[in-house]
């Protein structure tokens, strides 16, 4: 299978035997939430981790999700509210509930309550109940209307879908729980409620100060995250498409189109991109998918992302293991019908060198039927960049560097190697691979790619492309 999966660890998986399960089944990426915990909470967890990897003899990468400014209602002073469209309540920082006779939901976040203003829209409990603004009152607080009928909560999220928000990506606990985690050796991490590029900017300082260089998710959940996508696309490595908290800021019905041109910047920008939330959530009670999850998955696929995520499905449902074995074959199917599909992959003018080496290296692929790509690469760019053109062959990626392995999960349809460190030249790493490996047979033709040193030089770059006859 080409389409990578990422399953999230909770207490229905954060056990040897059930990560071996999954495993078994294909994912190569667990995913740990921190909105739910921290550094100490996982420990345990990434040493495990890291025995299966050893056992397994494959990279497993660790990916750290960060939780991010994520906001909440404070505590009510009942159980719950039972509201009717049109109910007014008051919202304000805890100390203004006497500021008038209403229901009253304590919120403090001050930079938020600074800039509410008249009409604007509020939704709690992760959009299930909308209300509007309606009215300044003293000590900071507002009368807001509710919008629908429903039930509210303690501590439920709150969002203002639309409105940009003056709190940076990064919390406190974010930057500390990235540190933590960089000690105990994640292999990425995932950055909630980007904004700007300047978000990711924080996270790569905090790595890059800690001798590291993992890759970035920038987890795209508001409205200004998807506008200002080619900026976060220039600094960020990687995309997540969270759809979770995006369907909660933007309208529903925009979502699927949303999530279509994402993918498209980003297969266009050669990095990888993950499709998250609900995908096969009725699946954490039931041993089979609806209809509709199943063309959800499937369409993904066709959207052209390079992972799946699951998130309940592994971490707290009842088959976890048979939604990853479900989610594989929905992906294999859709994969053959991608492969029957015109795909127009050819680098448009201003593109690099880089790219143009990586498209006509897919196409020699193509039009000699080639049984694999190999390619020589140190930062694993070539291989992005080779997977990002979307090759029918697999991409066998030989790099020298076991984080380089663990970050080209993420890639669609990408292998990696080790390689054969006591041979110099790039080339004949290569070469050497596919004379010696058992998945390649006489008279295969193999296309390679690597980077050959000017007479005398070091290696360099990729910039040579080959047809390799075993
Ligand atoms: P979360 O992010 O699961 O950490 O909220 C994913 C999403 O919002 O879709
Ligand atoms: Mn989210």
């Amino acid at each position: 299978m080409r389409t990578k999966i990422i399953a999230t660890i909770g207490p229905a998986s954060n056990s040897r035997q059930k990560l071996s399960e999954l495993i078994e089944a294909g994912v190569r990426i667990f995913r740990l939430n921190f909105s739910h915990g921290d550094a100490t909470m996982f420990e345990g967890l990434i040493a495990l981790i890291r025995e299966l990897e050893t056992e397994y003899e494959t990279p497993i990468t660790i990916l750290q999700d960060l939780s991010g400014p994520k906001m909440r209602i404070g505590q009510l002073s009942e159980d719950s509210y039972t509201l009717k469209k049109h109910d007014r309540l008051v919202l304000g920082p805890s100390g203004s509930e006497h500021v008038r006779q209403l229901p009253f939901i304590p919120f403090d976040v001050p930079e938020i309550m600074e800039t509410l203003e008249i009409g604007d829209k509020i939704v709690l409990a992760d959009g299930v109940l909308p209300f509007r603004v309606t009215e300044k009152l003293d000590l900071g607080a507002f009368e807001i209307e509710c919008r629908n009928d429903g039930f509210l909560t303690s501590r439920k999220g709150l969002a203002l879908p639309g409105k940009p928000i003056n709190l940076p990506a990064m919390t406190e606990k974010d930057q500390k729980d990235l540190r933590d985690g960089l000690r105990l050796g994640v292999d990425a991490c995932a950055l909630s409620f980007v904004q700007t590029a300047a978000d990711i900017e924080v996270a790569r300082k905090i790595i890059l100060e800690s001798g590291k260089n993992i890759p970035i998710i920038a987890k795209l959940e508001r409205q200004n995250s998807v506008t200002n996508l080619e900026a976060i696309l220039e600094v960020t490595d990687i995309i997540m498409v969270a759809r979770g908290d995006l369907g909660v800021e933007c309208p529903l019905p925009q979502l699927p189109a949303m999530q279509k041109r994402i993918i498209e910047a980003c297969n266009r920008a050669g990095k990888p991109v993950i499709v998250a939330t609900q995908m096969l959530l009725s699946m954490v009670n039931n041993p089979v998918p609806t209809r509709a999850e199943t063309t959800d998955v499937a369409n993904a696929v066709l959207d052209g992302t390079d992972c799946l995520m699951l998130s309940e499905e592994t971490a707290m449902g009842n088959y976890p293991v048979q939604t990853v074995k479900y989610m594989t074959n929905i992906a294999q199917e859709a994969e053959k019908y991608y492969f029957e599909q015109e795909r127009d992959m050819t680098p448009s003018k201003g593109q690099a060198t880089p790219d143009f080496l990586a498209y006509s290296a897919c196409l020699m692929a193509e039009k000699v039927e080639a049984k694999a790509l190999v390619c020589h690469s140190n930062s694993g760019t070539s291989a992005r960049l080779l997977s990002a053109r979307r090759p029918n062959q697999l991409v066998h990626a030989l790099t020298p560097n076991e984080n380089v392995r663990r970050a080209l999960n993420f890639s669609w349809g990408v292998v990696s190697d080790p390689i054969d460190k006591s041979i110099e030249a790039h080339l004949q790493r290569a070469e050497t691979f596919v004379e010696t490996s058992p998945e390649f047979h006489a008279g295969d033709r193999v296309v390679i790619t690597a980077g050959q040193p000017k007479p005398g030089g070091q290696a360099r770059g990729t910039n040579l492309v080959k047809i390799y006859h075993k």
